[in-house]
């Protein structure tokens, strides 16, 4: 953080949230919703509430599809030359950069995790996302391909790449302003006119970000939020002028999302849940394994779809690691985020907290044994606040090794045969991500092929980079973000056939 402290800026944002209610972003301008309702989204540190949000129904939901309709069809951005969109998506990734301090103390505030992480991971990431995409508008286009018509005929067969439309854009609590940036950077640098619904918890960022395109440029309507709860995601998915739905969030909306969206047969993406392994073979590098695996599960509290939740380590090395990544959990700092000591913040709410002190409890009765953590940290008495935490004595079937518990809850497992450690592994309803660690190359590749997941980590985990596509297999979703492949998500291809005969 640079100049002023964490703490003051906290103070004066919190001011000013304080002052007024948070409108809608829809057609360029806040307005409040149609109902006139607002609710209230808290600080996690605290419970307390942070600022009051509007709160949008269907009707604001269909006055923001409107808006981004016609903002689709008007000239000034359909027309918009490939340069000129890359030069509005570079301008929003300066203005981010510009208000990085009040941002990263903003998503502190309204998620929880440390504002020295959401600096590194939510701005800085953001940045990146959408200096990445800015790359595409300029390189994203059609080929020209050899048919073979009867006759001989003389054929120019070519293709070109249009956006998809109006996108709906509906994102989680866990990393709000990465997850925005996930799906709008993209959705922009296609063309499209996005609906950005983030999560009830965690609005304020996404809300920032739509007046930091304004003034970056892009023409009104090309980027509306709407604030509020399920029901206003559910409306976008059942719009019939949405075009595609991109949705980050648990499988089991996921699947509501599916079924809402067969109305008009619109595009759908899907980044669900996870349950992932994290591997250790006995000739790996332990130490390392053991930060990698305490980092890969604790990081963000938990929080996140690619936790290594399933710690499998090699019966000859099963309890060194163990008592590693016990040790690291327990020096683990848990506190206020806006204190540069704390490692880990609150979880997000109450829902969430109870959420995972109820698994905790399911393990226990289970029968798995708690080494460390299990419940509130000692002198953190408001908030929602969760120990770093690990079981062990855990067998296949229990509930704590197969469902996702969103939460720094890791389960520590041992195995023997790497064949029944691939098909342990590959025994999830998700396919999110896996971390190996050994210094075997053969053991390493072989294991990366057998296992059934959309990203595969060799000695590392949790990198995530716009470049590379990230996705599930399985019930973890369905297609991949970032790359090449996210520009696919808001694009449709053409096949234009020219007879020069
Ligand atoms: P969720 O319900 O899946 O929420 C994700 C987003 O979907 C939010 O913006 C949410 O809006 C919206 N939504 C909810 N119901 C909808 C519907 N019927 N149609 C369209 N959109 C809808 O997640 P959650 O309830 O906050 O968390 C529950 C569990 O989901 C977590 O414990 C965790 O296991 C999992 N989760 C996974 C991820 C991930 O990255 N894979 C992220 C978050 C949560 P509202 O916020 O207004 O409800
Ligand atoms: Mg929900």
């Amino acid at each position: 953080m640079t100049g002023i402290s964490a703490i003051e800026r906290a103070r004066r944002l919190t001011t000013q949230l304080a002052a007024a209610p948070q409108h809608l972003l829809i057609d360029g301008r806040r307005q409040p919703a149609l109902s006139g309702k607002t609710f209230e989204t808290l600080n996690p540190a605290t419970g307390e509430t942070l600022a009051r949000v509007a709160e949008a129904n269907p009707a604001d939901v269909d006055f923001a599809v409107a808006a981004a309709r016609r903002a689709f069809e008007n000239r000034a951005w359909r027309q918009m030359s490939a340069n000129d969109r890359a030069n509005l998506l570079l301008r929003l990734a300066d203005l981010i950069e510009k208000e990085a301090d009040d941002l990263a103390v903003l998503e502190c505030l309204n998620n929880g995790k440390p504002a020295h992480l959401t600096r590194l991971v939510e701005v800085e990431g953001s940045i990146k996302t959408f200096r990445y995409f800015a790359g595409w508008p300029t390189k994203f286009g059609g080929e020209t391909l050899p048919v073979s018509p009867r006759g001989g005929a003389q054929i120019l067969n070519y293709t070109t790449r249009e956006p998809v439309g109006v996108a709906g854009l509906i994102v989680p609590w866990n990393y709000p302003l990465s997850m925005a940036a996930w799906k709008v950077a993209p959705a922009l640098a296609a063309g499209c006119a996005v609906v950005l619904k983030p999560a009830e918890q965690t609005p304020l960022t996404a809300l920032r970000l739509g007046e930091l395109a304004l003034e970056a440029g892009f023409p009104p309507g090309v980027l509306n939020v709407v604030t509020g709860f399920g029901e206003a995601g559910a409306a976008l998915v059942a719009h019939p002028g949405v075009d595609k739905i991109a949705f980050t969030g648990s499988t089991e909306v996921g699947k509501l999302i599916v079924k809402a969206s067969a109305g008009n047969l619109k595009k759908v993406s899907l980044e669900l849940g996870g349950k992932s392994p994290h591997i250790v073979f006995p000739d790996a590098d332990l130490d390392a394994a053991a930060a990698a695996v305490g980092s890969g599960i604790f990081f963000n509290q938990g929080q996140t779809c690619t936790a290594g939740s399933r710690l499998y380590a090699h019966a000859d090395c099963f309890d060194r690691v163990v008592e590693a990544v016990t040790a690291a959990a327990r020096k683990l700092k848990v506190g206020d985020g806006l204190l540069p000591t704390s490692d880990l913040g609150p979880l997000v709410s109450q829902e969430q907290w109870d959420r995972v002190s109820g698994y905790v409890d399911i393990g226990r009765r289970e029968g798995a044994r708690v080494l460390t953590g299990g419940g509130r940290p000692a002198g953190l008495e408001r908030g929602f606040f969760f120990e770093p935490t690990v079981f062990v004595d855990a067998t296949a079937p229990m509930r704590i090794v197969r469902e996702e518990i969103f939460g720094p809850v890791l389960t520590a497992l041992p195995w023997k045969d790497v064949d029944d450690l691939v098909a342990v592994a590959n025994d999830s309803e998700y396919g999110l991500s896996a971390g190996i660690w050994t210094n075997n190359l053969k053991q390493a590749h072989r294991a990366a092929a057998a296992l059934k997941a959309g990203t595969v980590w060799i000695n590392c985990y949790n990198l995530i980079d716009p470049a590379s596509p990230f996705g599930g297999y399985k019930q973890s979703g369905w297609g991949r973000e970032h790359g090449r492949q996210a520009m696919e998500l808001y694009s449709e291809i053409k096949s234009v056939w020219v007879s020069l005969s």
